[in-house]
């Protein structure tokens, strides 16, 4: 028997701390990227939830940008060996696009829960 638990005023705001979008508190993922099936606080069941490719898709054209770019630039201003690109590039554009994907997702989901987002369904 789960406990009445009292919702979040703010579904997006929790998911992007990846926390259950529905009472806030509760764990989203079980590992880094990983959904747990449910909420551990409030039982909400998170079989809804799906978002896919949607994470990398959007750090892939948020943060992808300024990486590639930061990576041209130290082509065009510096014409270093390729070696210099994998300890500059490589680590900036690793650390511009893993971090914000877990957010990200916990942000989608919580956007799924919030607007009752599923699969369409004939009637
Ligand atoms: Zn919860």
């Amino acid at each position: 028997m789960v406990a009445q638990v009292q919702k979040t005023s703010s579904p997006i705001l929790a998911g992007l701390k990846c926390r259950c979008p529905q009472c806030g508190k509760g764990r989203l993922f079980n590992g880094f990227l990983t959904l747990a099936p449910r909420c551990d606080v409030c039982g909400l069941d998170y079989s809804f939830a799906d978002p896919a490719d949607g994470p990398a898709f959007f750090v892939m054209i948020i943060m992808g940008i300024p990486a590639a770019a930061f990576g041209v630039w130290v082509e065009l201003t510096f014409e270093p060996p390729f070696w210099v690109h994998l300890l500059t590039t490589l680590p900036f554009l690793l650390l511009t696009c893993i971090p914000p994907i877990r957010p990200t997702k916990g942000m989608l989901v919580a956007s799924q829960y919030l607007h009752k987002a599923e699969e369409g369904r004939f009637r």
